[in-house]
């Protein structure tokens, strides 16, 4: 096979597919997609899929801002069968961080989200089998929520096939090939595609996929260990979306009786190729977080427990936009955890780059490649704590 694309996207997961279908939806009529295995393989296949806004930089923001309507609207926008579940979000955080939460409020109000911040017994009230004693703020976002990762990627492909996108699963791309400093395309599994535009969209892979056109990513596989409890009796409602600084994790339900716990895990540099194993100790370390925030989970019950891996860049944002010295290479990677929410204004902002010279829906400057060499990062003025499982060591 020798085929020609205006543009090759390289990875199936959210962003790939959404970036795919942002391109056909813009009327580039030779998109071609290669996934290496089935669509949705890395960490958008396991993503606890948190859809709110509440971030403590402006810029993840506006992109999560940008593609809220996206999944609230989907049936409407996208077609096909909605991917959006209704249950409010809060991101709590601890004395100390207080003040910082009302400030990163009022910046988000700014940008038109719903949000306002609570004091521990208004979040009490709202949910009234929590714990708040170790609380110094909630910021509530009353219309979030969270999405079905499946039907997204699955949507976003269905989409952009309708509107021309060739997606090729089982086609690993082998190598990108430049001819000096530009982009010709790239070699499959089942041949070359010749193209003046590709778009690594590989996750865990992207590190290993650009060092091989001799470009180091400062960005690391990391694993991401997650159980799902059955929720006991007296918790039959779903309860809010929590992200808690204060246990450096965050809960959510899950099909109506069960919760989803993210456990902390500390694994770099794991072999995206590997089978991933849960560690032993994390239902143990689950039971403890959800108790401790919610004490009535003392009667839940393990459903499940999996690990999935995806990219972390050294300072925790996304890497996206252009790659200077090497034309017609556009980088959308290194989504550090927090990459979902904000696929559909990716996809977006990363055609407009494309096409345009300029991203417009949101201004992606700050997540470029270049900002390490300047010592510069996406983040906010009022950041909160480390969250433990962020740190290398
Ligand atoms: C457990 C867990 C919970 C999460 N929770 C949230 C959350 O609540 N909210 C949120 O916003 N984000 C969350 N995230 C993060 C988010 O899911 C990811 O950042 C996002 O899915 C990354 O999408 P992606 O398309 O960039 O990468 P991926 O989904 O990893 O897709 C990359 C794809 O590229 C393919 N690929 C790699 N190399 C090649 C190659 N050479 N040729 C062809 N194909 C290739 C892979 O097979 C893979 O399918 C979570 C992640 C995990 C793992």
């Amino acid at each position: 096979m020798i085929e020609t694309a205006d543009v090759v996207v390289v990875g199936g997961g959210v962003n790939g597919v959404s970036i795919a279908y942002a391109l056909a939806a813009r009327g580039v009529s030779r998109v071609v997609l290669c996934e290496q295995a089935a669509l949705a393989n890395g960490a958008s296949g396991r993503s606890s899929a948190l859809v709110r806004m509440h971030y403590t930089n402006e810029w993840d923001a506006r992109l999560a801002f940008a593609s809220f309507p996206v999944f609230r609207h989907w049936p409407e926008i996208m077609g096909g069968p909605p991917v959006f579940t209704h249950t409010g979000f809060v991101n709590v955080v601890a004395p100390p961080y207080a003040d910082a939460l009302r400030k990163n409020v009022a910046m988000l109000r700014g940008i038109g989200v719903n949000t306002v911040a609570l004091t521990p017994g208004e979040l009490h009230d709202l949910q009234p089998f929590a714990n708040v004693d170790d609380l110094g703020a909630a910021a509530w976002e009353p219309e979030s929520g969270y999405a079905d990762p499946a039907t997204t990627v699955d949507g976003f492909a269905r989409r952009g096939s309708e509107l021309g996108v060739r997606i090729l699963p089982w086609t690993p791309v082998r190598k990108i090939r430049r001819r000096e400093s530009r982009v010709v395309g790239v070699e499959t599994s089942a041949g070359r595609i010749d193209a003046g535009a590709v778009v690594v969209a590989a996750g865990a892979w992207a590190p290993r996929i650009c060092r091989e056109i001799g470009i180091e990513l400062p960005a690391r596989p990391k694993g991401l260990d997650t159980v799902q409890v059955t929720r006991p009796p007296a918790l039959a409602q779903p309860h809010v979306i929590f992200i808690d600084n204060v246990l450096g994790t965050y809960f959510r339900p899950e099909s109506g009786i069960r919760t989803i716990v993210g456990v902390p895990c500390q694994e770099w540099d794991l072999d995206p190729d590997a089978p991933m194993v849960l560690a032993p100790s994390a239902p143990a370390v689950g039971a403890q977080i959800l108790t401790h925030r919610i004490p009535a989970m003392e009667g839940a019950t393990l459903a499940r427990g999996y690990r999935a891996v995806d990219c972390y860049s050294r300072d925790r944002h996304a890497i996206l936009g252009r790659v200077d010295g090497i034309d017609g290479l556009y980088l959308a990677t290194a989504f550090s955890g927090s990459g979902f929410k904000i696929a559909p204004a990716v996809g977006t902002c990363i055609a407009e780059l494309i096409l345009d010279g300029r991203a417009k829906t949101v201004d992606i400057d700050a997540f470029c490649l270049r900002r390490f060499a300047e010592g510069k990062s996406p983040e906010g003025p009022y950041p909160y704590a480390i969250r433990r499982d962020h740190t290398d060591r």
